[in-house]
């Protein structure tokens, strides 16, 4: 038995832009094939705290849940569940997204594979769009829960791993922000040019619940730039971060995850008006650099497949030249 209390809040906001990005069409097509995945992970999002009544329309919802899919598809790592039972309790504490006070839940269940995110409105400091906080936790019981407490089964945590129970996000409710919530945040042609893309912020947000400034592991691999290994593949260098640390630097450029679109990266702090963000391979290898396994896209599973089709029917026409007529449309 023993006790374990860690405050786990860490801040990373986004704000308002300073930069342009241009180039996004053809956007919709090249990722549609992407989201036939089968999701790895979830997330569920708690709405207890949602007094203003920010997410009461479900069309909100609706893309909220899109955002976390930039995610949750993504990753196949295992978690264990959060269920207390007997001598094994814990508290998690959570800055509430309404108000930003902090409120203790007790024995909150998490389940398996599962993160939960308290998310609602408040009005947010000048140029905020979106504010999360990785939530902490105080537990009682055996070494074995209190460590599922704290990395959820992920070995190599804290240093090398992260296992986070959730947390919460608040979106600015200032009448000055003008959120666009896109039905279809694959089709951009009807991103209003004046507005502050919701779906652009909670992929944004999610991205630190999920460890970019937040995780020890994320921390833990700054020096001059980030040095996680992924990353700097990806780069081709130690990548610019923020003086805080919280995100790349302003204006750090990839693609696309799965595109070969360039776009600034969605974890870089700021967010044009009229512009959508969606994760890119920096981002996506910072993830790996945190410690989430990062399953492969669809799309490479299928060309992996093809290539391998190609390979044998080779293989095979090299036995038996002039049987070529069989493969043909079957891959289109
Ligand atoms: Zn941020």
């Amino acid at each position: 038995m023993g006790n374990s209390f860690v405050l786990r809040f860490q801040v990373g906001g986004l704000s308002l832009p300073k930069i342009a990005v241009a180039g996004l069409a053809g956007w919709a097509t090249m990722l549609s094939p992407m989201r036939d995945a089968k999701a790895q992970l979830s997330i569920r999002f708690d709405y207890r705290y949602d007094s203003s009544g920010f997410f009461d329309a479900p069309e909100r919802r609706l893309v909220l849940n899109a955002a976390a899919n930039e995610y949750a598809f993504r990753f196949g790592d295992s978690l264990t569940a959060l269920t207390p039972a007997g001598t094994n309790s814990w508290n998690a504490l959570v800055i509430r997204p309404d108000t930003g006070t902090m409120e203790l839940l007790s024995d909150l269940l998490v389940p398996a594979n599962t993160l939960t995110i308290f998310v609602s409105a408040r009005p947010l400091d000048a140029d905020k769009l979106g504010m999360a906080e990785v939530g902490g936790f105080a537990s009682r019981g055996s070494p074995a829960w209190q460590e599922s407490v704290r990395d959820r089964g992920q070995f190599g945590a804290p240093k090398d791993d992260f296992g986070p129970w959730g947390g919460s996000i608040a979106f600015d409710s200032n009448p000055a922000t003008r959120w666009y919530f896109d039905p279809d945040p694959l089709s951009l042609g009807d991103l209003p040019s004046n507005a502050d893309d919701f779906f652009s912020v909670a992929v944004h947000e999610l991205g630190h619940l999920f460890g970019y400034g937040t995780a020890a592991s994320w921390q833990l691999r700054i020096d001059s730039g980030f040095t996680g290994r992924n990353s700097v593949l990806t780069f081709g260098g130690p990548v610019p971060v923020e003086i805080s640390g919280d995100h790349w630097a302003d204006g750090t450029m990839s693609r696309v995850f799965g595109t070969g679109l360039l776009q600034e990266a969605a974890l870089a702090p700021e967010l044009p008006p009229g512009s959508r963000k969606f994760l890119t391979d920096l981002d996506i290898a910072g993830l790996r650099d945190i410690g989430w396994s990062v399953v492969p896209e669809p799309g490479v599973v299928w060309l992996m497949i093809l290539a391998l089709v190609l390979g044998w029917l080779r293989s095979r026409l090299n036995h038996k030249p002039g049987s070529e007529a069989v493969c043909t449309s079957r891959f289109k």
